[in-house]
């Protein structure tokens, strides 16, 4: 059986394995009430809205 008659260097492996390596998600998703980005699972800092409520004034009104 082939053995390789050199170690590969950090370099060369590390080259060979970037393209494949899993891309992070950007954490970046778009609020349906006004379309901007925002952060996944939270309010969205331009509308105040989650879950299709305000959620600033709903406080408000509690
Ligand atoms: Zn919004």
């Amino acid at each position: 059986m082939a053995v390789p008659k050199r170690r590969t260097s950090k370099a060369h492996r590390d080259s060979r394995r970037a393209p494949n390596m899993k891309k992070v998600a950007p954490g970046i998703s778009i609020c349906p009430q006004c379309h901007q980005p925002k952060l996944p699972h939270r309010v969205c800092p331009n509308c105040n809205y989650y879950d299709g409520k305000n959620v600033l004034k709903n406080e408000a009104e509690a």
